[in-house]
């Protein structure tokens, strides 16, 4: 009998059916569209290691008012949307007060520094190693002032946390990148980072080996979602009614939507992010951040991929891509961008969570619900290290946090 299901089927919920697996249960992962097909597909594709302190909200006014006069292409707002936003965006300010940013980054880059380590265990598993690139991203600044300060703010992130990275001067980034027209001021090279070729396809290889251990996927509506009087729960998939004894939440952005139907209110900061893929040749070897347009380059298996910063609008506001036109413009002025490669740009949501850390655990008021959700920015990094701790959890084992 199927002891749990797990409800999405990203790379949270992936990660999260593998370990519950290996802890010996058996599992049913269910999705309304299929594996890898949404947050997990359209992202940047960087396992990113290095990212040991999640994203704080800007708190210098300097950076705000860039934000309020639309200078910055980092983050854009519909201003209409702000009302919807305004709860959740308060508690991240909040919670962004750097005494408590340092306090939350204290936790966050433990999960960090697993990540590559717990990836590479699903990568043998699945043996997906062509898909996978250890050589880190870097990180271009485009004028000395802001290479000053991003040089000295990468020396402290490598004095707290010990991670390692390496200056390129531009001729230096030029010589690694010889695709580039101009490399700025040059980089900072990131070396413990890793990135893939088709973050969708490492996403369906892990569930490819879920499947082949034995696991099951559906397809099904996670809204269906129900708890019988014995407390067992219930899901509707196409091949009829799915029943077992605990079920993971693990649905990225659409999470908070289920859980307000057991009345739960997460608040979550939806950082909308576009992306499009352009033919390029020569292309770049490794993924490049444009610091100064807010955009990454990222090689991958359908072209250059390019994904834009955050913005706020409303959950269901029609796609408005300036943040891709902007980045677009400026990754001309780099490298030898051809024709996109699909009609319109794709566009998803990072789920953020107001307290910058994941909500992995069980639900406070259901047994047997269990929640693996709002990873921020960083969900396809850190989506190994929660599903194998959540799985710890419910087995009752020692955890790998
Ligand atoms: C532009 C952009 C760039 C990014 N770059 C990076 C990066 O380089 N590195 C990094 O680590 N992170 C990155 N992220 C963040 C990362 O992609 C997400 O944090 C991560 O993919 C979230 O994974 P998930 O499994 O929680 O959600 P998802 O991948 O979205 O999975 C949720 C699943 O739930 C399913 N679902 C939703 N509703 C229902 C329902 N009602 N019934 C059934 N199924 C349902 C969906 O179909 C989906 O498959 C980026 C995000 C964006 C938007």
């Amino acid at each position: 009998m199927t002891q749990a299901i797990v409800l999405g089927a990203g790379m949270v919920g992936v990660s999260t059916a593998l370990h519950l697996q290996t802890c010996g249960w058996s599992v049913a992962l269910v999705d309304r569209t299929g594996v890898g097909m949404e947050t997990s597909y359209g992202n940047a594709g960087l396992i990113q290691g290095e990212a040991v302190e999640p994203y704080g909200m800007p708190r210098k006014l300097r950076q705000l008012w860039a934000i309020a006069r639309g200078a910055s292409n980092d983050v854009r707002y519909d201003l209409r949307s702000l009302p919807g936003h305004f709860a959740p965006l308060f508690r991240y300010w909040w919670h962004s007060a750097p005494k408590r940013h340092r306090r939350i980054s204290a936790a966050y880059s433990q999960m960090a520094a697993a990540a590559t380590r717990e990836h590479q265990a699903l990568i043998e598993r699945a043996s997906a190693d062509h898909l996978v690139r250890r050589e880190g991203f870097r990180v271009m600044e485009r004028d000395e002032e802001a290479m000053a300060a991003a040089l000295a703010d990468a020396e402290r992130v490598r004095a707290e946390y010990g991670v390692a990275f390496k200056f390129l001067s531009a001729s230096e980034l030029a010589a690694a990148e010889p695709a580039l027209k101009q490399a700025g001021v040059g980089a900072i090279h990131w070396l413990n980072a890793w990135s893939v070729s088709d973050p969708g396809a490492l996403t369906k290889a892990y569930a490819k080996s879920f499947t082949d251990a034995g696991g099951t996927i559906s397809i099904g509506e996670a809204l269906s979602l129900r708890q019988k009087a014995s407390g067992s729960w219930q899901v509707d998939t196409q091949g009829g009614v799915l029943e077992a004894e605990h079920t993971v939440v693990a649905l990225g952005p659409w999470s908070p939507e289920l859980l307000r139907r057991f009345g739960y209110n997460y608040p979550m900061v939806r950082k909308r992010g576009y992306h499009r893929h352009y033919r390029c040749q020569p292309t770049l070897h490794i993924p490049l951040l444009d610091a100064a347009n807010g955009y990454v380059m990222a090689p991958m298996a359908r072209g250059l991929r390019i994904t834009t910063g955050a913005e706020l609008s409303a959950p269901n506001a029609p796609s408005t891509p300036w943040q891709l036109e902007r980045a677009e413009r400026a990754a001309r002025e780099l490298i030898s961008l051809g024709e996109p490669v699909e009609d319109q740009p794709w566009l998803g949501t990072r789920p953020c969570m107001p307290a910058m850390l994941p909500v992995v655990g069980q639900a406070p008021r259901h047994k047997n619900l269990w929640l693996n959700f709002g990873h921020g920015h960083q969900g396809f990094t850190l989506g190994p290290v929660t599903g194998r701790a959540l799985a710890e959890l419910m087995s009752g084992e020692q955890g790998v946090l």
